[in-house]
């Protein structure tokens, strides 16, 4: 479906009758397309006083071809931590925060893809004045579809109370950004543990590479937990599914053909499955990408058993499992019939959970391996006429929540995604007014492609991930609902 106002207003003329009358401004958002850079432009990378994570992380951006450039804000090192260290680390320059996209003595401001702070060393609610030293001198100085990324500690993990509030005070900062920079710049903050493994670490270069990219388009807002686990860097960053075998449910259409794409451009072995009805369209997209196709009705009393026996003969395993299939029956809760609760339980919850458990016992997830559902804003925030998708959704939470722990020890991972407003059949059936409301509602302006779902959802599923776990992450340009 197309967004005709978004087009209209990213034309010249729009542009100016827009900004006069002081309407919604969707800018056009930079997407990812395989080859491209991961930025516009440098990285200007700051840290706090004491942070753990700048060293590393200027590390693994210039690995990844980011040209970094270090800015330390305005608080004086302390003892024993040295900045101009940092300054020279890896990326081998030492541009201060104000002068870093432009030549020296230029004159001209300088612009960045992104601004990327460690604030590991905030370790009380005083120490929070270095986000403001950092970030206010840039506030004007991202590029459109640029970055900021802030990386704290989880606060649950922080020994002082005073450090965890300082960290857990990071969120306000983030999302406060993501509505205010504007122009497709989007915010986000990643807590990373201080009991890190390797994992952690390929994880946190997994995670950096997707949100700076233009396949983090529509994420914006987000607080993204990395943990411990046995993630696995890849032989090609442009190839991260390399070698993978992927189930994705709901194949045929919508979400899940694009989630099938993209999983295949990243290098996967795709199984698509979708119910007997949509077989044409589902063989399309199988053979579109060099997949297989399943016709199966996961409602079905046989089907996590036939499922199972079908990647045991086929593959012998799955190492990625994304439960995206589900259906919407709309009604107000004193109209809606019981079948149209029960229908919409259980095709967006209870048969996941039967097919969790089946290619659980059954050992065809190996370590390593990831579990990805979509979720929604709906059961985030709750929405009229939507008390039993809502109520599924809030459902896929609450699984992630409960497995994420329980299969830590297999080496299993388990996150959702929450997509907002994404154009698709479902949200074109919206009336008019409301859709326009829906799709407005949010930092971007616009809604979200289901690309963008895809794209989120092959970053939780690409093995170098797997210490990204118990995460649900939105896809809703920062939406107002549930915010
Ligand atoms: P869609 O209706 O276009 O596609 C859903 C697919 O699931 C269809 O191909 C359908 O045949 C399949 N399916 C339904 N029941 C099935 C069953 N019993 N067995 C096997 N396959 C079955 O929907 P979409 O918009 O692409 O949504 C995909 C997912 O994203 C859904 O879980 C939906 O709830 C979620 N979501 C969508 C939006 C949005 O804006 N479109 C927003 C939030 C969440």
């Amino acid at each position: 479906m197309t967004d005709r106002y978004a087009s209209f207003v990213q034309s010249g003329a729009g542009r100016a009758l827009v900004k006069r009358l002081g309407l919604p401004d969707p800018p056009r958002l930079r997407r990812y397309a395989v080859g491209d850079p991961l930025l516009p432009g440098p990285v200007l990378l700051g840290a706090a006083t004491g942070g753990r994570l700048g060293d590393q992380v200027a590390a693994l951006l210039t690995a990844a071809g980011v040209d970094v450039r270090t800015g330390t804000g305005t608080a004086p090192p302390a003892a024993g931590h040295d900045d101009s260290a940092a300054a020279d680390g890896p990326a081998g320059r030492d541009e201060r925060a104000g002068n870093g996209g432009a030549p020296a003595g230029s004159g001209t401001p300088a612009r960045f893809g992104a601004l990327v702070y460690d604030a590991t060393g905030i370790t009380d609610s005083t120490g929070l004045r270095q986000l403001y030293d950092f970030f206010h001198p840039q506030a004007r100085s991202v590029l459109p579809s640029g970055r900021v990324i802030v990386l704290g500690t989880p606060p649950g993990e922080c020994g002082p109370a005073r450090e965890a509030t300082a960290q857990r005070a990071l969120e306000g900062l983030t999302r406060s950004i993501g509505k205010e920079f504007g122009r497709g710049v989007t915010a986000q903050l990643v807590y990373v543990t201080p009991d890190g493994d390797a994992g952690t670490a390929t994880s946190l270069a997994a995670t950096l590479r997707f949100l700076l990219s233009g396949r983090s388009a529509y994420v914006s807002g987000q607080v993204v937990r990395v943990g411990t686990g046995p993630a696995a860097v890849p032989a090609d960053w442009d190839r991260p599914l390399a070698g993978q075998v992927v189930l994705v449910t709901g194949a045929a259409r919508g979400i899940g053909a694009a989630v099938a794409r993209v999983l295949a451009r990243d290098g996967a072995q795709v199984v698509a499955l979708d119910v007997p009805a949509a077989g044409d369209a589902l063989a399309a997209v199988a053979n579109e990408i060099g997949g297989t196709a399943v016709q199966l009705d996961l409602t079905g009393a046989d089907a996590p058993t036939r499922l199972a026996d079908h990647l045991a003969d086929r593959h012998g395993r799955v190492d990625v499992v994304v439960h995206n299939a589900g259906i919407t029956r709309d009604r107000t809760l004193g109209r809606m019939d019981a079948d149209r609760w029960d229908a919409v339980l259980d095709v967006n919850l209870s048969s996941q959970e039967r097919i969790n458990d089946v290619l659980l016992e059954r050992g065809l997830i190996p370590e390593g391996g990831r579990l990805v559902a979509v979720s929604s804003i709906a059961g985030i925030a709750g929405n009229r006429g939507q008390t039993n998708y809502a109520t599924s959704k809030a459902g896929v939470i609450g699984l992630v929540d409960a497995l994420a722990p329980a299969l830590a020890g297999r080496g299993i991972s388990v996150n959702a995604v929450a997509p907002g407003f994404i154009e698709t059949r479902l949200t074109a059936r919206i009336p008019l007014v409301i859709r326009e409301a829906g799709r407005r509602m949010n930092s971007l302006a616009q809604g979200g492609l289901p690309v963008d779902v895809a794209e989120t959802i092959g970053w939780l599923a690409w093995p170098a991930s797997a210490a990204v776990s118990g995460n649900v992450v939105r896809v809703c340009g920062q939406s107002l609902l549930g915010a």
